[in-house]
């Protein structure tokens, strides 16, 4: 029987087991309209407001393929350096379930519109070549509603609903070429691929992956097998992976339970798995042991797709800058090491460095606060740097005060915590706070005449060459200038004070 509950902890799995991992990507396609038929595809809409007799599976209907969809898969393909088919065809899957009208599925099964391609990922200090096996095109399935019980599933429940609003809606699977020889970087190196996919289908412009809303969706496949046995495990495929967070934990997870099972003596199960948010662990889901037979033959009310070789080109040719060239390009433009570019794409913070630097900071100090404080903000908070409440424009024009000495470090701190609450825009917050850098030289040079009158030991160090010993005089101006004060400007004025002419 297998070990559940039991885990290994992942430091010393890794130290017996190799894992390799594999990962099953479905994106929704932001045609608007259904692969198969012209319904609209608009997220949150009420329900079965989106149907009509093609997607509902009614008889006599027939599917029409859409053409736009086949342009934006090819878009991925193409992004994700596959083969295109010249020529290719659609399949039935058959089977029975209740969300889905037509009880089979269109999908693509043996003929694939991309074969053959790669992404590269890049993860801490190096870049890892993903092999992607496939990409091809389906339609998505229904949802059902399972009402009354406690589990929100079917058993126990008083009644079931079923929404037909995203039956037809085009998906596309990417599935990766099993990934070896990643060690313990395995959970990290899954959910960079994965980030790395979604920002490229999203500089692609064909869809919005969105994770929460499920436009972007994971399976996440993850064997073990002894170090040095130069064979794989048997894999487990945990499903629907709604976070780029849940894709590393779930690959932990799954590496930490399946070592457990094997140091007992038992073997892993080929099935699938459910990821839970709460815990980060893995409940077991439906065997894979015998394999479901789908039934799949080509789809006869479809005509085959053939793409043109000049289609092909021109959608080629019209590709934008993938997410890694711009990284390479940005770190030209920035003359930064790429090792600072990689961490500030992985800590989801380039956008955002490239957008204050557009609006006007330098590359350095763009990098310094959002790496720095506002990193800090975000851990505090327990939110993503891009959900806090200010945007690169105010970030730069705060760098842009600190240039211009109205304000020091410390003062600037004050005024980011002051928008992220709400305060208004750090023009405001300096004046209605009165946060601006105490700049009258009368008022400084006062301070720091009183601060030497009340450390005349330390004025005495100073005066006699230590120009080091002036840090307890600095830190007395600045306290009597509630740390308003230059303190470069406050060092200076104190050496001019004390060994001046
Ligand atoms: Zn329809």
């Amino acid at each position: 029987m297998t070990a559940t509950g039991t885990l290994v902890p992942f430091a010393e799995a890794m130290e017996r087991y190799e894992p390799v991992i594999g990962l099953e990507t479905h994106v929704e396609l932001g045609t608007r309209t259904k692969m198969f038929c012209g319904c609209t595809t608009v997220f949150g809409a009420a329900p079965n407001s989106q149907v009509c007799p093609v997607c509902l599976g009614l008889p006599g209907s027939l599917p029409v393929v859409n053409r736009m969809a086949i342009e934006y898969t090819i878009r991925i393909g193409l992004a994700l350096n596959c083969t295109i088919a010249a020529w290719c065809r659609f399949a039935r899957k058959n089977y029975f379930y209740p969300d889905m009208p037509k009880n089979f599925q269109i999908s693509q099964y043996d003929e694939p519109l991309c074969t053959d391609g790669w992404l590269d990922v890049p993860v801490a200090d190096r870049v890892i070549r993903v092999g992607i096996e496939r990409v091809h095109l389906e339609e998505d399935t229904g949802k059902s509603l399972h009402v009354g019980g406690a589990t929100g599933r079917i058993h126990g429940a008083d009644y079931s609903l079923v929404d037909y609003n995203r039956a037809g809606i085009p998906l596309v699977e990417i599935v990766t070429k099993p990934v070896e020889g990643t060690g313990a970087a395995a959970p990290e190196v899954a959910r960079a691929y994965v980030t790395e996919l979604r920002d490229l289908v999203r500089a692609l412009g064909v869809s919005d992956v969105r994770m929460e809303e499920g436009s972007l969706r994971c399976d996440v496949n993850t064997s073990l097998a002894p170090r040095g046995s130069g064979r794989w495990g048997t894999r487990t495929e945990t499903k629907n992976v709604n976070s780029l967070r849940s894709v590393e934990r779930a690959v932990r997870f799954e590496i930490e339970r399946q070592a457990a099972v094997l140091d007992s003596g038992a073997r892993v199960i080929q099935e699938t798995r459910h990821f839970h948010e709460d815990s980060g662990t893995t409940t077991a889901g439906r065997s894979k042991e015998e394999a479901q037979d789908y039934r799949y033959f080509p789809e006869p009310d479809l005509v085959p797709v053939a793409p043109a070789a000049g289609w092909v080109e021109e959608i080629r040719a019209a590709l934008p800058e993938a997410p890694s060239a711009r990284r390479e390009r940005l770190q030209r433009e920035w003359g930064l090491p790429e090792a600072e570019i990689t961490a500030l794409y992985n800590v989801g913070a380039l956008d955002l460095v490239a957008q204050t630097v557009a609006a006007g900071a330098s590359p350095d100090d763009a990098r310094k606060w959002w790496l720095g404080d506002l990193a800090r903000q975000a851990n505090g908070a327990g939110v993503e740097l891009a959900d806090l409440a200010i945007t690169p424009a105010q970030v730069a024009r705060i760098a842009a005060l600190v240039a211009a000495g109205a304000l020091n470090d410390r003062l600037a701190r004050d005024v980011i915590e002051a928008v992220l609450a709400g305060a208004g825009d750090p023009d405001e917050v300096v004046s209605a706070r009165g946060l601006a850098v105490v700049s009258d030289e009368g008022a400084l040079t006062a301070a720091v005449d009183a601060a030497i009158a009340a450390h005349p030991d330390v004025a005495a160090k100073v005066r006699a060459g230590k120009a080091t010993a002036a840090g307890p005089l600095v830190g007395a101006v600045m306290k009597a200038t509630g740390g308003k004060a230059d303190a470069a400007r406050v060092h200076e004025l104190i050496l001019e004070r004390l060994t001046g002419p």
